[in-house]
């Protein structure tokens, strides 16, 4: 499932530093030779690839980044320090285009590539630059250069890994919610589409990983029935489907049935993804009671289940922690299938 996750943020090269105009004192020369030194160079903005890094949430909410000036030179030589580069993380897979001509300045695709994205100007000259045979004594410096300033579009087409599926009101935004709950920022983070919902999931130390959820799917949703169909489409690149199931209303194994035979009936392929069943609202005593009953079926059918409640957070840290499992299985399987027989 992919989504197109945007920033616009402004961003300022460093001004470069002045040039100095100095001259050496002697005690007995009157005006010793010119010796101010030149403006340092004004820092860099910088983008870098950062495959740690999952959406450009971050960058939505600061939307200036300013690099630092150079410092301006001074007497005896002394050039002035260049201002210190700014680098923002992005994710890996962002494309970086200038708003005002639409110019695509960078697509950054692996981990580590950097791009400046505003240059810091050039300090000035100080004064020991302009003395000629006839000016020994030059009076003229020159002011450093502004940095550069732009206004540029970050753009990261996003792939869920995790599509949550199930019938509504099963608990699927609940469970977005509960999920990425470690991590408020990006709780509520503002996407310009409102459905489907995505969130941002990490557990300490970990890769983050984005988890979908797919609203809307009913029976009939294969032939067009609710909104499911629209986004029954974009499941197809989702490495992991969690199956969320209310253990609350209705009979679960039903529920079940339902949408796992809507996503065959759209494409058998969707029968060999990856899959774990998410039981939801064991909070309540009637879910608890027949939960049970729906594991010995969940597993007769060869899936593993997961008690949870998305309201408490309960049996969710465990459930994020089989997902990691499941993703380094599958990751496993990917390289194996990659080596060459
Ligand atoms: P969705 O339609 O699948 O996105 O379901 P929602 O997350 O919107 O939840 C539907 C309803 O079920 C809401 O009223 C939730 O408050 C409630 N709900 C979701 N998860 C739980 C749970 O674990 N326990 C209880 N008691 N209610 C829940
Ligand atoms: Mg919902």
């Amino acid at each position: 499932m992919r989504f197109v996750d945007e920033a616009v943020i402004e961003v300022a090269g460093g001004d470069g530093g002045n040039g100095c105009m100095s001259f050496l004192r002697l005690r007995f020369v009157p005006k010793g030779g010119p010796d101010g030194g030149d403006g340092g160079r004004g820092g860099n903005v910088i983008l870098r690839a950062d495959t740690s890094i999952a959406t450009l949430a971050d960058h939505s909410y600061l939307r200036h980044f300013r690099a630092g000036r150079g410092a301006h030179g001074q007497g005896s030589d002394k050039d002035g320090r260049a201002g210190e580069d700014k680098t923002l993380r992005v994710p890996v897979g962002t494309m970086v285009r200038d708003v005002d001509t639409g110019e695509l300045i960078a697509d950054l695709t692996e981990e580590g590539q950097e791009v400046v994205v505003a240059a810091g100007g050039d300090g000035g000259l100080g004064n020991r630059h302009f003395a000629t045979a006839t000016n020994r004594a030059p009076r003229r410096s020159t002011p450093g250069w502004p940095g550069e300033k732009r206004t540029i579009k970050l753009e990261l087409k996003l792939l869920a890994q995790v599509g949550l599926i199930g019938l509504p009101n099963a608990g699927k935004s609940s469970l977005i919610r509960a999920m990425s709950r470690a991590r408020p920022k990006v709780a509520d983070y503002p996407f310009t589409t409102l459905t489907p919902n995505l969130g941002v999931v990490q557990l300490k130390d970990r890769r983050p990983f984005t988890v979908a959820d797919i609203p809307g799917l009913v029976a009939g949703a294969h032939s067009g029935a609710g909104l499911g169909l629209r986004f029954l489409k974009h499941v197809e690149r989702t490495r992991i489907f969690i199956y969320v199931i209310d253990l609350h209303e209705g009979d679960p194994l039903d529920h079940l049935n339902t949408v796992r035979d809507e996503l065959l009936a759209y494409d058998r392929a969707m029968g060999q993804r990856a899959s774990l069943v998410a039981a939801n609202k064991l909070d309540l005593d009637d879910a608890r009671e027949i939960y049970p009953i729906f594991k010995e079926e969940v597993e007769s059918l060869g899936l593993d289940i997961y008690p949870i409640s998305a309201q408490t957070g309960q049996g969710v840290k465990k459930l994020i922690q089989a997902i990691y499992e499941a993703m380094a299985e599958l990751d496993e399987g990917k390289e194996q299938h990659d080596q060459p027989a």
